[in-house]
């Protein structure tokens, strides 16, 4: 089994020249399993006391930005979502890129935040965890099986602050003009970055023609946000996806139309297998507010990931 050819072409060329070769053979491998402590039901000291309790060895990863955060072997997985801890909701499983969006974007408690596409629900727990259950939290989602998946992982894991809307993010910011502090657009993708080249499951849906309808849908949901957002609000954009059409095709677009309202943040990751965006894709040239969003490179731990956050102008 392998990766579609037409992929690793494109990669070859986004990814670095020195890095590609690391970069390909991360889709070979079994991910470490990566979990964090779920704050509003326990404590790290609690969690990791659970842990040992049940005879799981784990090792904790030290992440200045974000605490009670572990790795397992692989192998150990299952064993861990037997134990009561992961019955209880103590702690949530998760990729440490995924944990790096919401965080990036730090809402605070009494904040007003959404959460435009949303299910499973692993970042909004994040969020509702950094506002503390306090505030307004919208968590939208129209997959009806995904969102109901969201709202019992919701309910298991503590979170009271959050209401949940089975709807399209493309209509939000119609609805709900100049509501929102803060908003995470956590986009839906080609999930490139999950692919495994020893399970064609992973990759059977992908094809150039999907990206391109998929950047569409995108362009859609971050005009919706910009809607949404207050003046001097924040949005943090994301993918799980390595293509440009995906990434900073999306963005020059929304700059193309709001680009008098908006400026980039510069974002300080906790580790360094990162690059820049691209300056240009084909025909695109990207505008260089764009550069301050990050690549976030794929290793044996950590997913690939695209992030960039944003902010509107006070006067818009
Ligand atoms: N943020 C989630 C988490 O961390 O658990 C993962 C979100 S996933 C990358 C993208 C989600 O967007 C999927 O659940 C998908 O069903 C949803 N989606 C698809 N089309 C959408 C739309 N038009 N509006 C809002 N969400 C949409």
């Amino acid at each position: 089994m392998s990766l579609p050819e037409a992929f690793t072409q494109r990669l070859e060329q986004i990814v670095p020249r020195e890095r590609f070769g690391n970069v390909l053979s991360t889709f070979d491998l079994p991910k470490q399993v990566t979990f964090r402590v779920n704050p509003l039901q326990t404590t790290p000291e609690a969690l990791e006391a659970e842990l040992t309790a049940s005879a799981i060895a784990f090792e904790r990863i030290e992440w200045g930005v974000l605490q009670g955060v572990y790795r397992i072997d692989p192998a150990d997985k299952l064993r861990l979502t037997q134990t009561e801890a992961f019955y209880r909701g103590h702690f949530y499983i998760q990729n440490l890129s995924s944990m790096i969006a919401p965080v990036l974007l730090a809402p605070e408690p009494e904040e007003t935040v959404l959460d435009l596409a949303a299910a499973p629900g692993g970042k909004t727990l994040i969020l509702a965890s950094m506002m503390q259950n306090t505030g307004w939290l919208s968590a939208v989602e129209p997959s009806r099986e995904r969102f109901f998946r969201m709202c019992d992982n919701l309910k298991s894991q503590g979170v009271t602050n959050a209401h949940t809307y089975m709807t399209d993010g493309r209509s939000v910011g119609k609805k709900c003009p100049l509501m929102f502090d803060r908003i995470l657009l956590d986009a839906p993708c080609s999930s490139e970055a999950r692919f495994k080249s020893f399970d064609e499951k992973s990759t059977m849906f992908w094809t150039l023609h999907k990206v391109k309808e998929t950047s569409k849908l995108q362009r859609r949901l971050l005009l919706s946000a910009f809607d949404a957002l207050k003046p001097g609000g924040k949005l943090l954009y994301s993918t799980c996806s390595f293509s440009p059409e995906e990434n900073e095709s999306p963005l020059q677009h929304l700059l193309e139309r709001h680009g008098e309202h908006l400026k980039t943040l510069p974002l300080v990751l906790p580790f360094d297998n990162v690059q820049k965006p691209l300056t240009r894709w084909g025909k695109e040239i990207f505008d260089e507010r764009i550069q301050n969003a990050v690549r976030i490179l794929p290793t044996d731990t950590i997913d690939g990931f695209f992030i960039c956050l944003l902010e509107k102008s006070k006067n818009a």
